[in-house]
């Protein structure tokens, strides 16, 4: 089921037109559908019913707090990777206690807050910094349950700055020291390692990794609990790949088959932190032509979303489709899309063939409801677009559009005292 589609010749969101959406919001805006968002969630949820199981759905993918508390209510868990991305679960009535851990840096303030709120589980990613909890939890008088984050060299055939499984990247621990990870661990204070971690990647659209992942880490379980380790989750991470362009990327129900058979004989809890999968083809940018500028070798149509509000094209090389809001003519044309920053890197697609357009045009890049907003910044003092949330047949503003304020607000104070202190320029 498809939440975004053309209506009498009109690209909408939940039957929503967004050039209704466009006029009353402006663009550039973010627009999600609360339904695809669902659907996507409960699709897994009950891939993976015939084991127990829990879903940590990834903060950092989209962590609109609106998207947070729509988790929360659907009974999802989180997975963070920051102190900040706590505050946000628990703002957004998240329950602490279905939240994990992850990330090489966690800071001790961080570990500390996380304790207090009583998370489920911290995935540890060095034996340094398994030391640093058990300080933290030795000083707390509180047990802390601990997985371990294993690297299972594996490499899924995805861009390699989203390859974070082989034993290149800086993430977990190599399977090969794994025994010797544990026991150190299991020698610290108030730590209860309890669990086997492993995150191999994103936008992975195959099987194979997976299951390869599964055929190193079964046999570990097996002599982690020979060795006394009460190990009763195992948690497989996020990754799961969406379809951009023409990928064809297993379904839930699909991946639960084929993964299901090798974790059933594990006697674990399945633990699973899905990103992209839950959210990425929940949203899109909304942006509009502001030119149109034909330079005889190119055409390029200028908008006025630009790459501080979607870096993924000119970060990834990422495909994202882009449709005409109103479709209008059947004609093609091939354009380059690009944003107003200064910047080459600026792009949204190159070499383009899309639905010929004028200035004026809304446009709808596909498939951002995932690593997007979340990595705007304020590039060439641009406020950063709203965010927009479809739920209930209406649209809601989830997040404003910010204003020329607040991007100087917290410089404010800092200009002052620079201002008082002149004479050291000579002022
Ligand atoms: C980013 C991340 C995820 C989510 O990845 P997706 O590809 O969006 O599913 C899950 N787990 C960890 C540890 C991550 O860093």
């Amino acid at each position: 089921m498809d939440f975004f589609s053309y209506d009498q010749g009109a690209y909408c969101c939940e039957g929503i037109p967004l050039d209704r959406i466009a006029a009353e919001f402006g663009t550039p805006a973010y627009v999600y559908s609360e339904k695809t968002v669902t659907d996507h969630y409960q699709k897994l949820d009950r891939a993976l019913a015939p084991v127990p199981h829990l879903i940590c759905y990834s903060v950092k993918t989209n962590s609109n707090l609106a998207i947070l508390a729509h988790m929360a209510r659907l009974g999802s868990g989180f997975d963070i990777v920051s102190g900040g991305e706590l505050y946000r679960v628990l703002k957004a009535g998240g329950d602490a206690s279905k939240v994990v851990f992850a990330g090489v840096g966690k800071t001790t303030d961080e570990m500390r807050r996380s304790i207090e709120s009583g998370i489920f589980m911290f995935n540890i990613e060095s034996l340094p910094e398994a030391e640093a909890l058990s300080g933290v939890a030795r000083d707390m008088n509180r047990d802390v349950r601990v997985a371990v984050r294993i690297n299972p060299d594996v490499s899924p055939d995805t861009h390699h700055y989203i390859t974070t499984g082989k034993k290149e990247t800086k993430f977990g621990l190599p399977i090969d020291r794994a025994m010797d990870v544990f026991r150190a661990i299991g020698r610290m204070d108030r730590l209860i390692p309890t669990a086997v971690h492993c995150h191999i990647g994103s936008q992975i659209t195959e099987i194979d990794p997976y299951k390869e992942t599964l055929e190193k880490i079964g046999p570990l379980i097996q002599q982690l609990r020979d060795e006394g380790f009460d190990i009763r989750y195992f948690n497989l991470g996020g990754g799961l790949g969406i379809i951009y362009k023409e990928e064809s990327p297993q379904t839930a129900a699909r991946f639960a088959e084929s993964i299901l058979p090798m974790v059933k004989p594990m006697n674990v809890e399945l633990l699973m932190e899905p990103g992209r999968f839950v959210v990425g083809n929940a949203g899109v940018l909304l942006t509009r032509v502001l030119y149109i500028k034909d330079t005889g070798s190119k055409c390029f149509a200028i908008v006025d979303a630009g790459m501080n509000d979607l870096v993924r094209p000119t970060l990834y090389g990422a495909y994202h489709e882009i449709l005409p809001v109103r479709q209008k003519s059947a004609k093609k044309k091939t354009y380059d899309v690009v944003g107003p920053v200064c910047e080459t890197g600026d792009f949204f697609a190159k070499d383009r063939s899309i639905d010929e357009m004028h200035a004026g045009d809304l446009l709808a890049i596909k498939s951002a409801g995932a690593y997007g907003f979340v990595m705007a910044s304020n590039y060439n003092t641009r406020p950063r677009p709203p965010e927009i949330w479809v739920s209930g047949g209406r649209p809601r503003i989830a997040r404003r559009r910010e204003t020329y304020e607040d991007l100087v607000s917290a410089e404010c104070d800092g200009i002052e005292s620079v201002l008082s202190d002149r004479t050291t320029f000579g002022g």
